[in-house]
């Protein structure tokens, strides 16, 4: 493919602004290579709340880098700005402007993506609940980028994810229904019943039932197709979708009354974070959510100096000095400070600091684990409201 960078151009500087390349000219030629802190910070007030994710690419840019690296921890959820109105530091780098200053293009973008990714996932997750997120979106940007795309749609919320590159990423199993092209191929009842002989068992038997007819009467054929039939899926076109939830609530009227309790509703196609609430009244059990997710605006991260030579400096519009982030154990609101230990001013009670050092005179300390970010963005979850 020609339009993807390798890692080796990544770090090559190829994918870097080239005013950054003329700043190293210029700072070269005059020998000056100060150092300096430099902080990443959302200053834009339009997320409630940002979803950190992307620390694996971005504190891989740093390898062998002479710098020191302090993270919030992946996967932790915090408003754009501090109780007072200050931009939260989500990363901050140490070390000498030239070792690192090049790479700025880079981290932001892996940072900036993967988190907006993530960010949107955790609201999809906050309005769905228990219910199973299914990350569908991967058809909708660049092949490249699908493990980009799963492993972050994971990170903030979803359950399940149907790339096989994407499932390798997390370490499970990819899941999917089936697409509407078998049952135009063999017709939707042969397809339905052909479909359970020959996919292994203990795979999820989900039956896709708006290919020709009726979503009700469908469904009610797809259960009788199949035995052990797990659920049926809803992807109605637009054009005949009317009101999508009273469909649902129609198929959940009519399995319940055939003696199918059992058989789930999952809804898929073009759904917005607005649509969920009705969705979940109606009956809907699942959500296949695509590119909702996978083509989640990037959160706007900007990378600026603090610090330089020790003495504290930025430029106008950001804060100077180098941060630590707290936390309060009990009511969970951000605190931006100088000090290396704080006290909730609402409720007195001491605050946890965020920063955990992920890059070590270059060695990488951060280790991932998917799983336990992906834990500690849903019991977050439980903090914060969406309005
Ligand atoms: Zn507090």
């Amino acid at each position: 493919m020609r339009n993807i960078a390798s890692q080796e151009e990544i770090l090559d500087l190829k994918t870097t602004d080239i005013y950054f390349l003329r700043a190293r000219k210029v700072l070269r030629k005059i020998g000056f290579n100060p150092k300096v802190v430099m902080e990443i910070t959302c200053s834009s007030r339009e997320q409630p709340w940002i979803t950190l994710s992307g620390l694996d690419d971005l504190t891989e840019l740093l390898r062998g880098k002479k710098v020191d690296a302090y993270s919030l921890p992946e996967g932790t959820i915090f408003p754009p700005r501090d109780m007072n109105g200050i931009p939260i530091p989500a990363v901050k780098v140490d070390g000498k402007y030239l070792d690192f200053g090049m790479l700025e293009t880079p981290m932001l973008g892996s940072l900036s993506q993967a988190s907006g990714i993530a960010t949107k996932a955790s609201y999809f997750k906050k309005r769905i609940g228990e219910l199973p997120l299914l990350s569908f979106g991967v058809r909708r940007m660049h092949p490249a980028l699908a493990p980009l795309i799963d492993r972050n749609s994971y990170m903030g919320g979803c359950d399940k994810v149907s790339s096989i590159i994407g499932a390798d990423r997390i370490g499970k199993k990819a899941e999917g229904t089936m697409p509407h092209s078998l049952l135009l191929l063999l017709g939707e009842d042969r397809g339905w019943k052909v479909y359970d002989e020959v996919i292994e068992e203990g795979a999820n038997r989900i039956a896709l039932v708006d290919t020709y007819s009726d979503e009700k009467e469908s469904s009610l054929r797809a259960a009788r197709a199949i035995k052990g039939l797990n659920a049926v899926r809803l992807d109605t076109p637009s054009s005949r979708r009317g009101n999508f939830a009273d469909i649902v609530r129609e198929v959940r009227w009519e399995l319940d009354r055939n003696g199918k309790k059992g058989v789930g509703i999952i809804v898929s196609g073009g759904i917005k974070e607005g649509d969920i609430e009705e969705l979940k009244k109606a009956g809907a059990s699942g959500f296949g959510i695509g590119t909702a997710i996978s083509s989640a605006s990037a959160i706007d991260f900007a990378m600026d100096i603090v610090n330089i030579e020790g003495k504290d400096k930025t430029k106008k519009g950001k804060y100077s000095g180098s941060k630590n982030v707290f936390r309060c154990r009990k009511c969970h609101s951000y605190l931006v400070s100088v000090n290396t230990r704080e006290k909730c001013p609402s409720d007195g009670s001491q605050m946890e600091s965020l920063y955990h050092k992920v890059v070590e005179n270059g060695k990488v300390i951060y280790r991932e684990n998917i799983q336990e970010s992906r834990n500690y963005v849903l019991e977050q979850l439980g903090w914060y409201q969406l309005s």
